[in-house]
């Protein structure tokens, strides 16, 4: 037995499933997880000392790579003032600073622990201002574990949503709308069912949460126009694609102004950290100024913003890194999808800059319910194929693959040659 079996079967004593976080678990490639001990650069190291070529990234944060010297002696030199004063700091201020400086649609900025609270804060915000109650969210897309946010996609438009886990209310979820991905007819048929009644429409622009799927050309102009003409918040829901595909995400990617965005993941520099922001006229409804309750014992805090800022700050100094990011993410899931066409494996590869997916569809992808054509099984045999030949995946269909400023051409060449293995011995 590894080390890793070992502590697995220590850990499900203990912790619900073992990990803190479902997705960790394996449960959907019926495998039993590698407990890592270390990382740096583009890999990681599990506890019976195998190494793997990093490819989540710790879901996104690690944009610079593990372990980056700067982020870890700013972090270190920190600690040294004291972990946390549940006061007001300077270094609060140079973050959100930074982050309203250099991306224009963000007025004014709220620190908080986690995406999950970046997106329940938002909602409220866009409630408070607005004075409605509904909000449209797409099925498939990931907000964060709020109860409102946990609404199955269930029988699509024009119902009312149905909680997606045991615990949520009717009541919490009855506000929240579900429309269909890349369709902007399924939310204008909300709105025309539910006039004056919508608060906010939240999106991730680059949906990465049902695998990547891309945002139609129109789709995103689309949502604006609609929320613009409604009355209603655009709320992007930045989590993953915040500094990732441009350092004003996709937002600036695309060039298109929301109300409101969320940030979590890379805005901690791998530290709990998660910010919302937007609109000054919005974002002073929130408390003390605005009558908009939201608090937080450890937001802001000195040491994640440590890491965060000097994360960020890099990313600012460095904005050639994401061409690089971008010329790497071609040659990677280009590769793949050129190598999955030669050795016929009926699959569709979407990817935008460093983010991507293995569909194991021969149907295009561009909602929920065409991510749902994907055979998780053939999933689960390639993930376990490549996790058992040094790199390492998310174990499942429907999460991204992220790469690093450090991951490099040679790195991507030998991934690439891995997967012409699994290719090669499936045949
Ligand atoms: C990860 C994620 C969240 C939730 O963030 P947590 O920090 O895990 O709470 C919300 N929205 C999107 C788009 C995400 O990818």
């Amino acid at each position: 037995m590894t080390k890793s079996e070992k502590l697995f079967q220590e850990a499900v004593r203990y912790i619900p499933g073992g990990v803190n976080s479902p997705v960790r678990a394996y449960g959907s490639v019926g495998m039993t997880p590698r407990f890592m001990q270390g990382a740096t650069g583009p890999y990681i190291f599990d506890v019976d000392g195998n190494k793997y070529i990093d490819y989540i990234c710790s879901w996104g944060p690690m944009i610079l790579g593990h372990a980056n010297r700067e982020v870890l002696t700013r972090v270190i030199a920190a600690c040294e003032y004291g972990l946390s004063f549940g006061t007001a700091t300077e270094i609060e201020v140079d973050v959100a600073r930074l982050i309203c400086e250099n991306i224009p649609h963000v007025e004014m900025v709220r620190m908080v622990n986690s995406g999950t609270e970046a997106v329940m804060s938002a909602l409220r915000v866009a409630r408070g201002f607005t004075n409605r109650e509904k909000i449209v969210k797409f099925a498939g897309c990931y907000h964060g574990h709020s109860d409102a946010m946990l609404v199955s996609a269930g029988s699509g438009v024009m119902t009312a949503g149905v909680p997606d886990s045991l615990g949520v209310t009717k009541g919490a979820t009855k506000d929240t709308l579900t429309a269909v991905y890349n369709n902007l007819e399924s939310v204008q048929q909300l709105f025309a069912s539910n006039p004056g009644e919508i608060a906010a429409v939240i999106v991730e622009p680059v949906a990465a949460n049902m695998g990547v799927v891309l945002p139609k050309a129109g789709f995103l102009q689309g949502l604006r126009k609609i929320c613009t003409k409604e009355g209603a918040l655009l709320i992007f829901d930045e989590v993953i694609t915040g500094f990732r595909l441009s350092f004003g995400g996709a937002a600036e990617y695309f060039d298109i102004k929301p109300d409101l965005v969320t940030y979590g993941k890379i805005i901690g520099g791998g530290m709990p950290v998660g910010a919302y922001g937007g609109r000054k006229d919005v974002m002073e409804m929130v408390s003390p100024v605005g009558g908009v309750y939201q608090a937080g014992t450890l937001s802001g805090n000195p040491i994640a913003m440590a890491a965060g800022l000097t994360q960020l700050q890099l990313l600012l100094d460095n904005k050639e890194k994401y061409k690089d990011l971008a010329r790497l993410g071609s040659k990677l899931y280009g590769g793949m999808e050129e190598l999955a066409l030669q050795y016929e494996l009926p699959c569709r590869v979407n990817h935008i800059g460093s983010l991507a997916s293995l569909f194991f569809t021969d149907q295009d992808v561009v909602d929920y319910t065409s991510a749902k054509t994907a055979d998780t099984a053939a999933f689960a045999d390639y993930f376990k194929y490549m996790l058992n030949h040094g790199i390492h995946l998310a174990s499942s269909q429907f999460e991204a693959m992220f790469l690093s400023c450090v991951h490099t051409d040679d790195i991507i060449e030998e991934t690439l040659q891995i997967f012409e293995q699994y290719l090669q011995q499936k045949k």
